[in-house]
């Protein structure tokens, strides 16, 4: 699978969203794109991952980790997730 590095290519590919993990405060929190979009001034994914900050620890504390997500749903099971590391 070819890494998406836009939103745009994110969105084609069927990411829903984008979670973002932070080490320090073990807080993460799935951003979906539309909001992304919103408060990012850049569509890059390595230009959001670099220039974000935990909401919980702020400071300029950057997330540790960052992957794709998705739901999915295999027949009558409950939804799960899919993720992508990035
Ligand atoms: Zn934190």
């Amino acid at each position: 699978m070819n890494e998406p590095t836009t939103i745009s290519e994110a969105v084609a590919a069927g990411w829903e969203s984008l979670e973002a993990r932070c080490d320090k405060c073990r807080y993460s929190v799935l951003m979906p794109w539309r909001l992304l979009r919103m408060r990012s001034k850049s569509e890059e994914l390595t230009w959001i991952m670099e220039h974000a900050v935990c909401q919980r620890c702020g400071n300029g504390v950057r997330p540790s980790g960052f992957a794709l997500v998705r739901s999915s749903y295999r027949g009558s099971a409950a939804p799960t997730f899919e993720r992508f590391e990035l």
